[in-house]
C-alpha cells in the first residue's frame, strides 16, 4: 500500500526502546521514568471502592467535579491562585494527552513553537503533526542547562504561537527560578503567545527550592496551560491520568479538541484520586521522599568515575561519562545495557542538532535494592 508518512523521520520513543532492551538483557532498568515500588494500597482500595459503588459509566467530559475541586483547592493552597473547577480545569489521559491536545488546539500550519532542548521527546513530533515549526533554544551542560532569556527574545517574532516550558525539567533535573519565570512573563507580555507549562514533576523539588508554577505570575497565567500528572505524583504511571488548567476562553478551545480525542477519562480513577487528595500529605511529602532517593543513589556512586551535579527536581539524575569514554551516548547506553546490565537514557535523543555532551540520564525512582544493584555496576565502570 502507498501512503505518505506524516512523521517520516520518527522511530519508536527511546523510553520504549530502552525498557525493552533492559528487559531482553535482564539489565537494571534506570532508563524509562517510572517507580519500581507500588502505589499506596489506600489509593488502590479507593479505586476498587469506586468501581464497586457505581462509578462505571461516562464521567463528565471535562472531568469529575469532585476531582477538579480537589485540584483547585491544591492550587489555592500551594500557589495562592484560583482556577474555577467547572470552567478552567480539565482531567486528561495523562499529561501526555494534555500536552498533545493543547498543541493540537492552538498550533496551525506555519506557526512557530519555541522549545528548550534537551526537550521531552513528545513536544516536537506533536508540533510537526500540526504543521508547526519547532524553534529550538539549546541548553548546555557547560551552563548547567540554564536558559539565556536574551536568546529566547531573539527567537520571538510574529509567527511565535507557543513556548513550551518544563520545570522541573526532564531530562536534566533543573528547575526554573522565580527570576526565570519573571523573564518569561516579561518576554511574552502583551503578546498572543500561549505558554504550555509542563509541571508534571511539581512535587519533586529539592534542597529547599520552591516550585515556581506559571500560575503564580498573574500576567503569565492569563496565557498559560499548566499541565500536571497524578501518575507521577501517586506512583501509578499505568493509570494514565493527569490534568490541565487554563483561563476559561483558552480552556474552551482545548475542550473542543479534547471531546473528540478521548471524550472523558476513566471514571472510577477520578473518584479514587479525588478522595485520596483530601489528605494533602499524600503529595506534600514527595519532595523529601525523592530527595532521599537522589541522595541515597548519589552517595552510593560518589567514588565512581562519573561526574554529576545533583538534580534539583524531577526523579532524573544526569551522569557525565566524559572521563570514562568518548563513545557516542546512544551507542553507549545500548552497549552498557547489554554488556554491563545497566539501562539509562542517552541525553542526545532530546536534542535535534546532534549535540552530544557525553551524558546519560538515570531514573532514581527505585527501591534501595535496585539503586544498590545499579551503583554496584556504575562503580565498576
Ligand atoms: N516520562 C517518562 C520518562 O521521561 C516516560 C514516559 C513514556 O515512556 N512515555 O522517562
Amino acid at each position: 500500500m502507498q501512503y505518505t508518512s506524516k512523521l517520516p523521520n520518527l522511530g519508536t520513543t527511546i523510553f520504549t526502546v530502552m525498557s525493552a532492551l533492559a528487559k531482553e538483557h535482564n539489565a537494571v532498568n534506570l532508563s524509562q521514568g517510572f517507580p519500581d515500588f507500588d502505589s499506596d494500597k489506600k489509593l488502590v482500595d479507593l479505586l476498587s471502592k469506586a468501581m464497586n459503588s457505581g462509578y462505571n459509566h461516562y464521567a463528565p467530559m471535562r472531568g469529575l467535579l469532585e476531582l477538579k475541586e480537589a485540584i483547585a483547592k491544591k492550587f489555592d493552597s500551594l500557589y495562592a491562585t484560583t482556577y474555577h473547577p467547572e470552567s478552567e480545569i480539565t482531567i486528561t489521559a495523562g499529561a501526555t494527552q494534555a500536552i498533545s491536545t493543547t498543541i493540537t488546539a492552538f498550533v496551525n500550519k506555519g506557526d512557530e513553537v519555541i522549545i528548550f532542548q534537551p526537550a521531552y521527546d513528545s513536544y516536537q513530533p506533536l508540533v510537526e503533526l500540526n504543521g508547526g515549526k519547532v524553534i529550538p533554544v539549546q541548553l548546555r551542560a557547560s551552563n548547567n542547562f540554564k536558559v539565556n532569556w536574551n536568546e529566547v527574545r531573539a527567537r520571538i517574532n510574529n509567527n511565535t504561537k507557543m513556548i513550551i516550558v518544563n520545570s522541573p525539567h526532564n531530562p536534566t533535573g533543573t528547575v526554573f527560578s522565580k527570576s526565570d519565570m519573571l523573564d518569561l512573563q516579561e518576554l511574552t507580555k502583551d503578546t498572543n503567545i500561549i505558554i504550555l507549562s509542563d509541571e508534571v514533576y511539581e512535587h519533586m523539588v529539592f534542597d529547599d527550592l520552591q516550585h515556581q508554577s506559571a500560575c503564580m505570575f498573574p500576567d503569565l497565567k492569563s496565557r498559560t496551560f499548566v499541565v500536571g500528572s497524578f501518575c507521577k505524583t501517586f506512583h501509578n504511571t499505568g493509570w494514565r491520568i493527569g490534568y490541565c488548567c487554563a483561563p476559561k476562553e483558552l480552556m474552551n478551545e482545548f475542550v473542543k479538541v479534547h471531546q473528540y480525542i478521548v471524550f472523558g477519562i476513566h471514571h472510577p480513577t477520578q473518584k479514587a484520586i479525588a478522595d485520596y487528595m483530601q489528605n494533602p500529605e499524600h503529595y506534600l511529602g514527595l519532595s523529601q521522599f525523592y530527595q532521599e532517593r537522589r541522595d541515597f543513589f548519589l552517595n552510593l556512586i560518589k567514588t565512581s568515575r562519573f561526574k554529576f551535579v545533583p538534580a534539583k527536581g524531577s526523579y532524573f539524575q544526569l551522569l557525565d561519562y566524559s572521563e570514562i569514554t568518548n563513545e557516542n551516548d546512544v551507542d553507549l547506553a545500548k552497549r552498557w545495557t547489554i554488556e554491563k546490565k545497566i539501562a539509562s537514557i542517552p541525553l542526545s535523543v532530546f536534542n535535534t542538532n546532534g549535540l552530544n555532551e557525553k551524558v546519560l540520564r538515570f531514573c532514581f525512582a527505585k527501591k534501595d535494592d535496585t539503586l544498590k544493584r545499579a551503583a554496584d555496576i556504575l562503580n565498576t565502570i
